[in-house]
């Protein structure tokens, strides 16, 4: 692929000690470096509480990058770390700011840079909007270059609380120089569900309701709340996984063929899908969507405590761990198929999965004894595993006709002899370039949250029978029933 090289632009990281920047954002911006797609002329402000000076800085880059990237040449290493600067900083104060602002002008000017600005914010989410908000006030977005905030999930707790953050950032950034980062967008394999939709004769014309069962999108983990539980028993799947990447997953499966390949064009029909959600009554909820939580188990042949007895967790926590659900989308295309969604931790596998099952033809011709007939499915594997699976039948060889299943294999690491890049690293770069196809729209945001704050209106309030399901397992039987009261059942992830 030919190299590209990004603008000239200046990174200033909020949360430069933090968790994601060591293990996913200094090794995807060292590839971005090594590939010759960052740059030369680049800097990284780093801004958090605990280093004290550029030094330091530095060797905290460069022993994550040893440590979570790959790296061959220490030489190559310094010169990259060298672009690094830190500033140590109090989120809320203006002073900070302004020490910061000199920082930046005099990089600005050190390294040509055109006064273009990325303001990465890699920190608690309580801080998102304070921090939009003095970037303005402190005058760090005034600058003749481009302004762009990337900043991480969650993007709110709710709709409202989604509402005030935004108008929050609003203020200093336009729409469009608004990145939120929803990883899952950054996969290989997430970015080829539309490849593989419009540039495919043989699926576009099935791609619908005449020809389509159910499709069913599946991401389990194995691990449980590990030290995450401050956060995550105020979250829930639901909001943690359903909210943003499982819904996302849904609208590039389900939008209309985008009229050309834009970031308006596709997020205006990612829109519409989600416009076209049908909306459950509340009487309704526990019929459409499954809520779980893991009991003590085992994984992986060790015993693993239930949620309720992991670290920071309230005894008689209502928090899901798990979701199952089923949407419906009322349009043209897709009126009468259902789409499965479930997620959680704890379960048997890790692994995140769509599985497109299409209709039974019309007439079985070939039903006798010996014969195998399945539905057609066509498989895409998001994690760990990348690639596509399709099922077919065909004649099993031999004497007599008998049919029996196949499967025709595509997987990008054995076809493509490569580790397609991190999914940050991907979003880094459309970022530097300007390209937003990648990150969530706000009408995006705000439909999601609009969908899911009903349902967690009815379980907030509704003490669930938890935990019901065993780690280890692949959820709570209610989300089998889920799908045996429409005639189906979840195809198995494990070997499929
Ligand atoms: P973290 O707690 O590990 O790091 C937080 C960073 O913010 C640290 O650098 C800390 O010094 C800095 N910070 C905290 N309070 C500050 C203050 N008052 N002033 C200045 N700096 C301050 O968090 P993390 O895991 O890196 O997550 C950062 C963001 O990324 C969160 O929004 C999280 O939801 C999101 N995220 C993280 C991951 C991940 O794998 N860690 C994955 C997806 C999204």
């Amino acid at each position: 692929m030919k190299t590209v090289e990004s603008p000239s632009s200046l990174i200033l990281l909020f949360g430069a000690t933090g968790d994601l920047a060591k293990r996913k954002l200094y090794p995807s911006l060292y590839n971005l470096y090594k590939k010759g797609q960052l740059s030369k002329r680049f800097a990284v402000v780093g801004v958090a509480r605990r280093l004290k000076n550029d030094a330091e800085l530095r060797e905290w880059v460069k022993d994550s990058i040893l440590t979570y990237g790959e790296s061959e040449n220490e030489k190559d290493l310094n010169a990259f770390t060298s672009h690094f600067y830190y500033q140590s900083h109090d989120v809320t104060d203006s002073a900070s700011y302004k020490q910061l602002k000199t920082l930046v002008d005099r990089l600005d000017k050190e390294y040509e840079l055109g006064g273009n600005r990325i303001f990465y914010l890699a920190m608690s989410p309580e801080f998102f909007g304070t921090v939009a908000e003095h970037l303005k006030e402190d005058g760090l977005t005034d600058t003749n270059g481009f302004k762009r905030l990337v900043i991480e999930k969650p993007f709110g707790h709710d709709l409202q609380s989604a509402i005030k953050l935004n108008n929050q950032i609003r203020k200093a950034f336009d729409e469009d120089e608004i990145y939120r980062i929803d990883h899952y967008l950054g996969k290989e394999m997430v970015q080829n569900i539309e490849v593989i939709r419009f540039s495919n004769a043989i699926f576009e014309p099935l791609w619908n309701n005449r020809y389509i069962s159910n499709i069913q999108i599946t991401s389990s983990e194995t691990l449980g709340v590990e030290e995450r539980a401050n956060y995550y028993d105020k979250s829930g799947a639901i909001r943690d996984m359903v909210q943003n990447h499982m819904m996302q997953m849904v609208t590039l499966l389900a939008m209309e063929p985008p009229i050309k390949l834009t970031t308006d064009e596709i997020r205006s029909e990612k829109v519409k899908v989600l416009r076209a959600l049908r909306p459950v009554d509340k009487e309704n909820i526990n019929k459409y969507f499954v809520r779980g939580q893991y009991d003590r188990g085992v994984i992986n042949g060790e015993e693993v405590p239930g949620y309720r007895q992991e670290m920071n967790v309230p005894e008689d926590s209502n928090t899901e761990t798990y979701f199952a659900g089923k949407f419906l989308i009322d349009n043209f295309r897709w009126a009468g198929v259902p789409f499965y969604v479930r997620t959680g931790k704890r379960m048997a596998t890790k692994s995140t999965k769509i599985v497109i099952q299409f209709k039974d033809i019309p007439m079985n011709l070939y039903f006798k004894s010996g014969s195998n007939l399945k539905p057609n499915l066509l498989v895409i594997h998001i994690q760990p595993d990348e690639g596509i699976t399709l099922h077919l039948n065909v004649k099993k060889a031999g004497q007599g006709i008998i049919t029996t299943p196949i499967k025709l294999n595509y997987s990008t690491s054995s076809v493509d002899g490569m580790n397609t890049p991190e999914a940050y690293e991907k979003l880094l770069y459309d970022c530097l370039r300007g390209d937003a196809t990648n990150f969530t729209h706000w009408d995006e945001v705000a439909l999601s949250w609009q969908f899911v704050d009903e349902i967690s209106a009815v379980w907030e309030n509704e003490p669930a029978n938890f935990p019901n399901y065993r780690a280890g397992s692949m959820g709570p039987k209610e989300a089998d029933l889920l799908l045996e009261k429409d005639g189906f059942s979840w195809w198995p992830i494990i070997d499929e």
